[in-house]
């Protein structure tokens, strides 16, 4: 099991990232708690309803609901995949939990892509992102657009805005980000797993940082 972990704020790019790991290099798994989160209140399942108020107010879900989907997913999953965590783990609990999980499968994480990201730069991403409800891809009304709009270029489906993509929600994401998440950062820059990227040099450099470091191979 290889598993690599995106870490950064919203819009830092994490889900585009994500999108060029799977569609070119197939093999990762894109784990995606928010996705899972998303696809639990379309559905409105239990984990949903409970989850709905936090995200639509850009608060986190409680850890316990967390871990509880993490480690139904993983359990369903196939253990010799490769990982690519999206938007997990946020709180240090997750941390620690992920590293517990891991362990007890033999495995343990490979590498931390930390996607440092400039706040206007975020805003603007985020306040003009369109998703794709079938595929789940990232659009941007003027930095990505699609070729027609509203349609996904990959899939034919629908484009649309998430309900957490408007000026104010955004600004308690990044504030709950700040207070929460950003521990994380320094956590594993002393384990030694974090590759610090500039997401705002365009995505081809991005990528091809990212691939060079994933093609060194030797595990961290
Ligand atoms: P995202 O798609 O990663 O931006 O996540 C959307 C929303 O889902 C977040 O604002 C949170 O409310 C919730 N969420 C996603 N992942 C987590 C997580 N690991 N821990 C807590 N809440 C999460």
């Amino acid at each position: 099991m290889k598993v690599v972990i995106l870490l950064g704020p919203p819009g830092s790019g994490k889900g585009t990232v994500a999108e060029r790991l799977r569609g070119d290099k197939g093999g990762y798994v894109h784990f995606a708690t928010g996705d899972m989160l998303r696809e639990e209140v379309s559905n409105s399942t239990a984990v949903g309803q409970e989850a709905e108020g936090f995200m639509k107010r850009g608060e986190l879900v409680p850890d316990e609901v967390i871990i509880r989907i993490v480690e139904t997913r993983l359990e369903a999953g196939d253990p010799t995949a490769a990982y690519l965590f999206d938007g997990f783990p946020r709180t240090l609990v997750q941390a620690d939990l992920l590293d517990e999980s891991l362990a007890g499968r033999g495995a343990k994480i490979d590498y931390v892509f930390f996607l440092a990201t400039p706040r206007d730069v975020i805003l603007q991403r985020l306040t003009g992102r369109r998703v794709c409800k079938a595929c789940g891809a990232s659009f941007h009304v003027t930095n990505i657009p699609p070729a027609v709009e509203g349609v996904c270029d990959a899939c034919g489906g629908e484009l649309y805005q998430r309900k957490d993509d408007n000026e104010e929600t955004i600004a308690n994401r990044l504030e709950v980000y700040n207070r929460q998440t950003e521990s994380l950062i320094s956590r594993y820059e002393e384990k030694g797993l974090l590759v610090s990227l500039d997401s705002d040099q365009g995505v081809a450099s991005l990528m091809a940082e990212i691939d060079a470091k994933l093609q060194s191979g030797v595990d961290a």
